[in-house]
């Protein structure tokens, strides 16, 4: 008989796989919700995992997208305490316009936290004008609680478990 083996370890198995039209549909058919609840001006995607999920956004949303890229992970994978800025950019025109920040994950919230603390406490966002929009919010204890987070709007395109996402871009 043939032998059949998995290439799967215990850690994989753990994980959750996502396709590009699953992403897709997540995003899409959030996009007319954003536009009614909070209607932003401009989205501002986190680089890189934010990229994908904006540029779909776009499509319905119809708004210019912006990008600053941070890193939340060493180069031998372990998370770093304080996100490192990768770029950043001029916020002089976007102040008093709605921003819809974009990332594809929301998982400790550290991210998140830092972003939205940095734009509000020395770019001189207004907090009613910040929104977050996640593919996926981890149902988990996160390092800040949503009603302390420098924004007046957020929405999830799904809850999940906190488990490994492995997206189709990874
Ligand atoms: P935070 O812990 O700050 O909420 O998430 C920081 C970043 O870690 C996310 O923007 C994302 O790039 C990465 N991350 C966290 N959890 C996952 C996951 O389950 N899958 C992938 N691919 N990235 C993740």
């Amino acid at each position: 008989m043939m032998q059949v083996e998995t290439k799967q370890t215990p850690r994989e198995t753990s994980k959750v796989y996502y396709t590009y039209n699953k992403i897709d549909h997540t995003c899409r058919s959030s996009a007319s919700f954003i536009k009614r609840s909070f209607n932003p001006d401009v989205i501002l995607a986190i680089g890189g995992g934010g990229l994908i999920p904006a540029r779909i956004l776009r499509t319905d949303l119809n708004v210019p997208i912006y990008v600053v890229s941070l890193s939340t992970y060493c180069e031998d994978n372990t998370p770093i305490k304080i996100p490192r800025v990768v770029q950043w950019m001029d916020f002089a025109d976007l102040r008093g316009k709605k921003i819809l920040i974009v990332d594809e994950v929301d998982d400790t919230r550290k991210t998140l936290g830092f972003l939205t603390d940095k734009l509000v406490n020395e770019e001189g966002i207004l907090k009613k004008n910040l929104g977050v929009f996640v593919i996926h919010n981890k149902i988990k204890k996160k390092q800040v609680d949503l009603s302390n987070l420098n924004i007046h709007y957020y929405t999830p395109g799904e809850e999940v478990e906190d488990k490994w996402i492995v997206y189709p871009w990874d």
